[in-house]
């Protein structure tokens, strides 16, 4: 099959990059993915990775090359900022303008409080499968991986200056850097600033007297060689002294990061060599539309995603368009899910060569694994159904599941995994949400009515049986909408639900007539 013309984004951005290239590479073409680690992974760390990992398979399906995507921490940062989900608080602002390598573990479980970020992040990626390598900052440094990059800079910093001066303020001008030595005396990194360059011998001057709010400064003087860990350089030109040292290819970040990568690419220029193939996604919003912030912690969780949903509606959502903000929080899960399932229902009908396009071969190690669903139960219907028969009764739901769709055995997979997820959603926000109101002498004479129709029914129209309560509202001259919330209220001890007819097709007419029996109290 051909996949020049794949039209889906990981595609696009696949026979892009590979027109960098005038002939086969030697070696794995790199992709890279950055994680800050002065706070816990999150989704945006997620999405990240997932979408860079759609792009790496399209490029391996479209030039059977081989690929890797290395997983960069940037545990070399100083802490600027103690995050304020995070133990220890007093203690860390001591450590306040250090190396996150450098500073204890708040936790008390690792050597340091990257290292436990760094597990954090491999335990968490480890959980997804996603197919990486794992580099430290801090031992590539040491290693002295970017040695020889570091003396390109230290030969070009002037022109570095050059670059970055004209986008900082002009008090910050004069003391600018790209190199920020650690202070030999106090161990802090934000606080020095080199004040002599020597390219002969790769080594700075410095003076460790950039104390800034709570961070302080020792007003030490020293000198050091820029090699194997001693110093780090800023960040925009730590990202180009990466994808200089590891030959990286293609990265993607977020909007927020636009103007950096463009200075970031110039600064890779300088150094000699071509920034990589990127692309650019918009950032995650939380449900007022503001932008979710890893220390505050607001907005939904991948945990609370994939516990109340199925973890490929995640990324089925994360697929769509990730130049179009995403709003992250509950309200977006259940129609995901639904626009998940219904793309399955049709992913068999595709032609060979359309199937590419679906965000379900992406989703599905490149189309291998994608399930067959034929079904036109949905998530909605799935909750509707546990929170209307109130029942954590697995075999229930499933006999239900049968009478409205008779060939569930074969999607018992995919099924089993909806009801499990929409139960655990059952009992944490709705059951503790039910309220069950009496009904007064009025509604009791309306419901009378509609189950006095209903029991005379004798068919199994979906449509019919909807129709009844339509025409009691008719009959009564009283607003439909009305009916159907005393019938929540009432029956189901909500506000919302169901259709009736979908409802009583579902659970069937008898269990609708015993209900509105017992409720209602109609003999
Ligand atoms: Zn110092």
């Amino acid at each position: 099959m051909n996949y020049s013309k794949v039209k889906a984004w990981p595609f696009k951005e696949a026979q892009k990059l590979q027109k960098r290239f005038r002939e086969a590479p030697t070696s794995p073409v790199r992709f890279e993915t950055g994680f800050g680690p002065s706070g816990l992974p999150h989704i945006g760390t997620f999405a990240e990775i997932a979408r860079t990992t759609w792009v790496q398979n399209a490029f391996s399906t479209l030039t059977n090359w081989p690929t890797e995507l290395i997983a960069f921490s940037d545990d070399m940062d100083g802490l600027r900022k103690v995050p304020l989900n995070i133990p220890q608080q007093e203690m860390l602002n001591e450590h306040l303008g250090k190396p996150l390598c450098h500073i204890p573990d708040p936790f008390e479980e690792c050597g340091s409080y990257s290292e436990y970020m760094n597990n954090k992040l491999i335990e968490f990626l480890d959980t997804y499968k996603f197919n990486y390598k794992f580099q430290s900052s801090n031992e590539a440094y040491k290693r002295g991986d970017f040695n020889e990059g570091l003396s390109i800079i230290l030969q070009k910093a002037e022109e570095i200056r050059g670059v970055i001066l004209p986008t900082i303020g002009e008090d910050k001008r004069e003391n600018w850097s790209p190199f920020f030595p650690i202070c030999e005396k106090c161990g802090r990194i934000n606080t020095t600033r080199v004040t002599g360059y020597h390219p002969e011998d790769d080594t700075v001057d410095y003076i460790c007297d950039q104390a800034e709010g709570l961070v302080k400064c020792c007003n030490h003087k020293g000198s050091t060689s820029i090699h194997n860990g001693q110093v780090k350089v800023g960040w925009k030109v730590d990202w180009a002294l990466r994808w200089y040292s590891y030959d990286i290819s293609y990265e993607m970040y977020g909007k927020d990061l636009i103007d950096s990568a463009k200075l970031t690419s110039k600064i890779q220029r300088i150094m000699g060599k071509q920034p990589p193939s990127g692309y650019f996604y918009e950032l995650f919003l939380d449900e007022d539309g503001k932008k979710i912030s890893k220390s505050k912690g607001k907005g939904l969780t991948i945990d609370t995603w994939t516990k109340y949903a199925p973890l490929e509606s995640l990324l089925y959502y994360l697929f769509q368009n990730p130049k179009q903000a995403k709003r992250l929080y509950w309200g977006v899960v259940p129609k995901s899910v639904d626009d998940y399932l219904t793309a399955l229902k049709g992913y068999s009908a595709l032609d060979t060569e359309k199937k590419p396009n679906s965000a379900l071969w992406h989703v599905f190690d490149k189309g291998a694994s994608v399930p067959d669903y034929k079904s036109s139960i949905n998530f909605s219907l799935i909750n509707n159904l546990i929170s209307a028969v109130g029942t954590s009764d697995m075999e229930l739901i499933a006999q239900y599941l049968k009478r409205y769709d008779s060939d569930t055995e074969s999607i018992m997979d995919v099924l089993t995994d909806l009801v499990n997820k929409a139960m655990e959603y059952y009992q944490d926000y709705i059951l503790p949400g039910k309220q069950y109101r009496t009904p007064t002498d009025n509604e009791r004479n309306l419901f009378t009515n509609i189950h006095n129709l209903l029991k005379a029914y004798e068919g199994n129209s979906e449509d019919e049986i909807q129709s009844i309560p339509f025409n009691v509202a008719r009959e009564f001259d009283i607003p439909v909408k009305e009916l159907f919330k005393i019938f929540y209220e009432v029956v189901l001890g909500q506000e919302r639900g169901p259709r009736f007819g979908t409802f009583s097709c579902l659970v069937g007419k008898d269990k609708v007539l015993s209900l509105l029996e017992e409720k209602f109290n109609i003999t």
